[in-house]
C-alpha cells in the first residue's frame, strides 16, 4: 500500500475517544492527498479502540493501521514512537502529521529523528508545492507553513530529500469538516512489537483535570489585553462574557503577568478560535494574537489607540477607554435584554 503518496495521521486518544486535533488534521489531509494522488491513513495505537476508530472513516480517513494491546492503554514515550517507526517504515506515507500536544510534540522528534527526516513543529498552514533547490525540481512536496521569528516573517519549510515529510499542527489551526455519516474506514490490525524491556516507566494512576474553560466550542468570546487587565476593567470584560453567555479569553501578557491562567490565552501559543462574535477589549493586536483569532466571524474591537493593529482585522472598532465603553455596553445590553 506504500506508495508516499499517502497522508498518514497520528491518532490520539484521550479516554477513549479521539481527539479533536486529530479530526481536525484528518480533515486537512484530505486535500493534501488529493493532490499527492493518495488516500488519507491513520496510526492508532491503544487498547480496545475499534469501534471508536470508526469515527475517522467519516472524516476521510480510508485506513487505519492500529496497535492493540493492554501495555499500550496509556500513552508512554518510547512503545508509542517504536510502533509509529514500524508501521511508517512498513507502509511508507509520503506525509506524518502530529498534533502538537503534549502527546504528539513527545512522539514526533522520537519518530523524525529515527527515521533521519525533517519535521517542522506548530504548522498554521501546510500545502502542497513544487520547490527547486541546486537545479533539483521537486513536485508534489509538502511546504510546512509557519510563524518564525518571534512571528515577524511567515517561514515556508520544505525537506524534500528525506522521506516522510512531518509535522506538528496546533489544535485548532486547521478546520474540522462536516462528517460525512456514510464514510468507512478499513482498521488494520498491526503486530504489537514492542518489549516489556520498552516500557521504561509505570503508570501507577491516571489523574485528568478538567479544563477550566473550554475557548474552542464557545461562540462568543470576550477578550482582556493588557488594556484590561486591571482588576476594574477585568470584571467588566468578565460581566459582558457572563451576559452574553460566553467565555472569556485574554492575550498572553495577561496570563504571563499572573491575571488569569493559561486556559484563557489566545493566540499563537494559546488557543485558536473560530467563535461567532469575538469582543477584543484593550488588545493591542499583534501578529501572534491575531493568528489564534483572525477567522473568528465578527470581531469587534475596544482601543484607546486608533492606530491599533487590531482594528485592521476587526469588523467594527469603538475607540475609546476600555472601562467607559465596556460600561456602556453592559449598560445597552441589559436595557434591550
Ligand atoms: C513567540 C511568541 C508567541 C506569542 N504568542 C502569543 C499568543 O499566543 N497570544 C497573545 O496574545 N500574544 C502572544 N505573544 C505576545 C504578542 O507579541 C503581544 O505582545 C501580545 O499579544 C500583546 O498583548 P496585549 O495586546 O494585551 O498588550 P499590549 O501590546 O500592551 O497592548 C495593550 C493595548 O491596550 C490598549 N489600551 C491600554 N489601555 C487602554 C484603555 N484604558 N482603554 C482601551 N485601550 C487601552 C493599548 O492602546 C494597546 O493597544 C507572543 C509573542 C511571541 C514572541
Amino acid at each position: 500500500m506504500g506508495t508516499g503518496k499517502n497522508v498518514m495521521v497520528f491518532i490520539e486518544t484521550r479516554h477513549g475517544k479521539i481527539a479533536d486535533v486529530s479530526l481536525e488534521l484528518v480533515s486537512a489531509a484530505n486535500g493534501l492527498a488529493a493532490s499527492l494522488g493518495g488516500s488519507v491513513e491513520a496510526v492508532a495505537i491503544g487498547y480496545t479502540l475499534h469501534k471508536e476508530l470508526e469515527t475517522l472513516g467519516r472524516y476521510g480517513c480510508r485506513r487505519v493501521y492500529y496497535t492493540d494491546d493492554e501495555r499500550l492503554a496509556h500513552f508512554t514515550s518510547i512503545p508509542y514512537a517504536k510502533t509509529v517507526v514500524r508501521v511508517i517504515r512498513e507502509h511508507q506515507p509520503g506525509v506524518v502529521l502530529f498534533g502538537a500536544t503534549t502527546m504528539g510534540r513527545d512522539v514526533a522528534p522520537r519518530v523524525a529523528s529515527t527515521l533521519q527526516c525533517g519535521l517542522t513543529a506548530d504548522c498554521t498552514d501546510l500545502q502542497i508545492g513544487e520547490h527547486e533547490i541546486k537545479d533539483v525540481r521537486y513536485e508534489k512536496t509538502l511546504m510546512q507553513i509557519r510563524p518564525a521569528f518571534g512571528g515577524n516573517i511567515i517561514a515556508t519549510i520544505v525537506s524534500p530529500e528525506s522521506t516522510p515529510s512531518m509535522a506538528t499542527v496546533r489544535e485548532g489551526v486547521m478546520k474540522m469538516i462536516d462528517p460525512d455519516p456514510a464514510g468507512t474506514v478499513e482498521i488494520i490490525q498491526e503486530p504489537c512489537q514492542v518489549a516489556d524491556d520498552d516500557f521504561l516507566t509505570e503508570i501507577l494512576e491516571v489523574v485528568s483535570e478538567e479544563k477550566q474553560v473550554n475557548l474552542k466550542a464557545a461562540q462568543i468570546i470576550v477578550s482582556a489585553g493588557m488594556g484590561a487587565s486591571d482588576p476594574e476593567a477585568l470584571e467588566l470584560v468578565r460581566d459582558l462574557a457572563r451576559l452574553l453567555g460566553g467565555e472569556l479569553g485574554c492575550s498572553r501578557p495577561v496570563v504571563d503577568s499572573g491575571v488569569l491562567v493559561k486556559d484563557h490565552q489566545v493566540g499563537q501559543t494559546g488557543t485558536t478560535v473560530r467563535p461567532n462574535l469575538y469582543i477584543a477589549c484593550g488588545i493591542s493586536g499583534q501578529i501572534q494574537h491575531r493568528a489564534g483569532m483572525s477567522e473568528a466571524k465578527r470581531i469587534i474591537a475596544i482601543n484607546r489607540d486608533p492606530q491599533a493593529p487590531i482594528f485592521a482585522i476587526a469588523h467594527y472598532g469603538i475607540v475609546g477607554d476600555v472601562k467607559d465603553v465596556l460600561t456602556k455596553m453592559i449598560k445597552a445590553y441589559k436595557t434591550k435584554a
